[in-house]
């Protein structure tokens, strides 16, 4: 190898139902995209015309062509079982070593030159021939494997374990729920080490289970209305309309599905809540729950030496997982890196520093406080529950939109109140109330109509806050700006400034405050006040901004009282002839620019 080409070792996640691959480069994490898409499905098919496909094609092809497509061999690798491709019969390694290369590709293609070498990642409880196995795959695809790696592992290195400047000893809970396999590790960083002291698992329980058990419900629905028994075909499709509600499932509070001619004669439209949907999975996620517990107690540790808890895994988005898990363990799990990449780019990151690169740091841009809605029974309010309910948590990443399902508490509610607070706890005393709007006109109808709130949160931090009344679509919204909020002390030095300058020019008017010069001095004719301005969606500093419209016209005066070189003279004219246009046509941007405009002439004209 040349000189000048750095070493280079990717890292991958060799998922059982989606993998991904990941590179840092110059101390620079990236995600390989492989046909777009950050994650590939691991399936590998045969096509209709005898071509092999890898990733996507291949998961499309298995609802029509389940026997020529393979999935989920992960479930099967260190064992003698093989899988059926085609007509012929192929071992794990060798359907896994056809998933590997078509990553090292996309990783060639997209990095621009050969990849040769790899860090790849297992479960924790995987045995030495199953790791075995994964080592061989990698050097069937032409990868020399220089580690295998747990994934809790690697999850753990993501989120920044075990370098050099967070030297602090700590213990992690990593709660990985994928596609098909569940497991939990506890895992002990001392000293830089990253070890995993104990896991459990279910090599059968995931996100499959959850959408078969929709699939179910979907026929269910089907048969009230066609008698008619779902062909294997049917079902599959079925199946893989219902993963797409489930994760629709994540972020909002309702998921319908459309499936026309799931048999000769019949259509499904139906609609399945987030609440109907959490029940089904519930058996489950109390498995999970009781896995963690075993983990912890293997361990040898009790839940409150745990620092941190980790998720990981696409299912891991579900609100109720996290909801758990804060119930059970009495802390937030950490989500700010996206659940489904994080593996890979710890791999990525152990990769790095095989190859003597430097350590990346993962950047991510997260919610900062959870943001909620004022739930109260009676009165305007929205009655299902009392306190703030969040509907954004904190850490989570940015952009994001959620919505959450809230119901009126009084019969024939005409209107509910909006109320959004920005903090941690469901006491609203205790946190920051940030915006509030109501909604009127609502039906005639019981307590308990449904009203959705959706946040939607910017990478500005710019809040934008909708509810609807599900059963009329009638809608209404509002948006905060929420890093404002930390921002509020700026505006408040501002009208305090502004308000010792008037003192100050009321205490000793001769000196500075006579200037009444209507001619060059112009201001709005209209009354226009702070109060008044605001009726027209002035912002929170307009008050502040008057003032020091105002303050400044009496500088600018003074200065031209004492005289000053023509050109100056001109200049402060100019944009003390603008600042009431501004203000009449209610431009507070404009306004803000020609203050700043005005106050930095001043700064250099005045002694
Ligand atoms: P694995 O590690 O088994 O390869 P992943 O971590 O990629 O699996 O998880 C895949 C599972 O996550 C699938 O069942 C998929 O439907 C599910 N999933 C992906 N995104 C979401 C989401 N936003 N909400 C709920 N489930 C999701
Ligand atoms: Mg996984």
């Amino acid at each position: 190898m040349s000189q000048n080409v750095p070493p280079l070792v990717i890292g991958i996640d060799l998922g059982t139902t989606n993998s991904v691959v990941a590179v840092a480069q110059d101390g620079t994490l990236t995600v390989i995209p492989v046909n777009g898409q950050s994650s590939m499905p691991s399936a590998v098919g045969i096509d209709p015309t005898g071509k092999l496909v890898v990733g996507q094609a291949a998961k499309n092809q298995a609802i029509s062509a389940p026997e020529n497509t393979v999935l989920s061999i992960k479930r099967i690798m260190g064992t003698d079982a093989t899988a059926e491709l085609g007509g012929k019969s192929y071992r794990p390694e060798e359907i896994s070593a056809l998933i590997l290369g078509e990553l090292k590709r996309a990783a060639e293609e997209h990095l621009g030159r050969p990849v040769t070498q790899a860090v790849i990642t297992v479960p924790a409880f995987f045995n030495e021939r199953q790791r075995l196995a994964t080592q061989d795959a990698g050097s069937l695809a032409g990868l020399e494997v220089l580690r295998i790696i747990n994934e809790p592992t690697a999850a753990a290195l993501a989120y920044g374990a075990g370098q050099a400047d967070t030297a602090e000893d700590e213990t992690l809970l990593v709660y990985d729920l994928g596609g098909g396999t569940f497991d939990v590790s506890v895992v002990r960083v001392e000293n830089g080490i990253v070890e995993v002291r104990a896991s459990h698992g279910d090599i059968h329980l995931g996100g499959d289970d959850f959408d078969e058990a929709l699939t179910a419900l979907g026929e269910e629905r089907l048969r009230e209305k066609h008698a008619d028994a779902l062909p294997a075909a049917a079902q599959r499709r079925l199946k893989s309309a219902m993963e797409l509600a489930k994760i629709r499932l994540s972020d909002e509070p309702f998921a319908t599905i459309r499936e026309e001619y799931l048999t000769p004669s019949g259509h499904l439209e139906t609609e399945i809540s987030r609440h109907d949907y959490e029940q089904l999975i519930e058996p489950w996620l109390v498995k999970t729950l009781d896995c963690v517990q075993r983990t912890i107690s293997d361990a040898g540790i009790t839940a409150h030496e745990i620092d941190k808890i980790m998720l990981v895994g696409g299912v891991t988005r579900t609100p109720i997982v996290q909801e758990l898990l804060l119930r059970t363990l009495g802390m937030e799990p950490r989500h700010e890196i996206n659940p489904d990449l994080v593996v890979a780019m710890g791999a990525a990151i152990q990769g790095a520093t095989l190859a003597g690169q430097p350590a990346p740091a993962i950047l991510v841009d997260i919610s900062a406080h959870t943001y909620s809605v004022l739930a109260v029974v009676g009165g305007d309010f929205m009655g299902d529950l009392l306190g703030c309910c969040p509907v954004v948590r904190r850490g989570t990443p940015l952009p994001v939109t959620k919505a959450d399902l809230f119901t009126t508490g009084v019969d024939s509610q005409k209107k509910v109140a909006v109320k959004v607070f920005q903090g941690e706890s469901d006491d609203p005393s205790q946190n920051l109330s940030i915006g509030e709007f109501m909604v009127t006109g609502l039906s005639k109808v019981p307590a308990g109509n449904e009203i959705i709130v959706q946040f939607h949160i910017d990478l500005n931090g710019l809040l934008t806050a909708t509810a609807t009344e599900k059963r009329t679509g009638l809608a209404k919204s509002v948006t905060i700006d929420t890093a404002g909020q930390h921002r509020i002390n700026l505006d408040a030095a501002r009208t305090n400034l502004a308000a010792l300058f008037e003192e100050q020019d009321a205490a000793f008017p001769d000196e500075d405050d006579d200037f009444q010069d209507a001619d060059i001095i112009p201001w709005p004719s209209g009354e226009t006040t702070a109060a008044s301005a605001s009726e027209v969606e002035a912002p929170a500093n307009s008050a502040a901004l008057l003032a020091s419209a105002k303050s400044l016209r009496n500088r600018a005066g003074k200065l031209l009282e004492q005289g000053v070189a023509e050109a100056d003279a001109a200049a402060i004219r100019a944009s003390l002839a603008a600042v009431p246009v501004a203000i009449d046509a209610r431009d507070w941007d404009q306004l803000c620019t020609t203050l700043d405009t005005l106050s930095d002439l001043l700064f250099y004209l005045e002694d």
